[in-house]
This record gives structure tokens, sequence and C-alpha cells, in this order.
């Protein structure tokens, strides 16, 4: 599946679940320990809470800065920024998207933060800055598993780790990739009704344009 970062500026939190066990997600921590460092490149191969590839990295035209450390946004998160009554949020999208196929995740594991920027200063403090992605450049995922993959672009307007000219928010796609892959139409806003997805053929590629 790849994901076209259209405007350049847009966070993408990522998620993947075994389809057969939605107790089995990709997992940041294991990533990490996988890979021997933070921010995945070209060719690496993220895993679950069992340590089992789950997705690949194939291409990368963004610039290759992403996050693994940050956790998904959520109300909390803008509570504590200050938002006054509810904010959308990526914990809240996943689990919108996830409900639109008839599936209830888990948790809301670490995302792999696609496109976000939080350099690792003096050894150890992080920093949320703008991503360093360009208009139109893109990421490829490929499935290691049958799975269900999740992707929320940030609705984070409070912080510096979207970019100003970052889409509208509350957008969601979701798709099933590596078994028989199902793909809306296009982008759809959390809370609007699931259109009938289309079947396609395994392995076949899956783009997702960021609305
Ligand atoms: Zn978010």
């Amino acid at each position: 599946v790849r994901v076209v970062n259209t405007k350049g500026q847009q966070v993408v939190d990522t998620w993947a679940f075994n389809a057969a066990d939605l107790n089995e997600f990709m997992s940041m921590e294991h990533s990490r320990v996988a890979i021997g460092r933070i921010i995945p490149g070209v060719g690496d191969r993220l895993v679950t809470n069992k340590r089992r590839p789950i997705l690949t990295l194939i291409e990368d035209t963004s610039g290759g800065i992403h996050d693994t450390l940050f956790a998904a946004c959520d109300r909390w998160r803008y509570e504590l920024l200050g938002a006054q009554g509810y904010h959308d949020n990526c914990t809240d999208n996943l689990a919108a998207g996830m409900k639109a196929l008839g599936l209830v995740p888990p948790e809301t594991p670490a995302p792999l933060n696609l496109f976000m920027n939080i350099p690792v200063l003096d050894g150890n403090r992080v920093e949320a800055r703008p991503p360093v992605s360009t208009p139109g450049s893109y990421v490829t995922l490929r499935a290691e598993m049958d799975c269900v993959i999740a992707f929320s672009a940030c609705p984070q307007d409070m912080s510096r780790s979207t970019g100003r000219r970052c889409a509208r928010p509350r957008r969601m796609s979701r798709c099933w990739i590596n078994g028989d892959i199902h793909l809306p139409d296009r982008a759809l806003a959390a809370n609007s009704p699931s259109p009938q997805p289309s079947p396609r053929k395994r392995g076949e590629g899956v783009v997702w344009e960021l609305p």
C-alpha cells in the first residue's frame, strides 16, 4: 500500500493488525529492537508484539523522517493542550475506521507515525518539528501477513508536528492488504457511512492519496 503525502505536511498514524488475531499487531517497541534504530528505513521489516514481520518499508521518497516514539493523539492530549470541547484525534479515528469494518481494536497500539519529525536532541530530548516530506512524496509498505492496516491523517493543529498546510482533519482511510484487498474509493471522513469497498486481487497495489 502506498501513502502519498499530497500536500507534503501531513502526519499519518499507521497501524497494522493480524487479520486472524487482532491481539497481534505492529509494535513500535518490538520493531525498534528488530531494526536496531528508531526510524525505519527502506528494507526494514516492522514486527508485531509477537516479533513476526507484518509490514516492510519498500519505498520512501519523503526524506526518510518518520516517528516511532510518540503515542497517537487522543482527546486527553488535546485537553492538555487547551482544546475547548471535543477535538478529533487519531485514537478515535482508529476506532471509527475499525468499527466500519466491524472490528474493535484491542487497544490503541503505538503507531508508526509516517512523515512525523521528532528529532532526538542531545541524545535524549525529543521535540516535535514540521515534517520534511514534500508534496507528492510517498511511502510504500508491503504486508508480510494477512493484516488490517489503518491510517489516520493526524488532526493535530495545536503543535508543530503536522505542518500548517495539512489536510482538513478527521480523514481516515483503511483497507485490507495482502489478502483480499478492500479499499474505499476515496479517503473518508471517519464518521461517514462506509461505501461498499471494491475487492481487489491479492497483492495488487493500493494507493492512498491523502485528502
Ligand atoms: Zn494524531
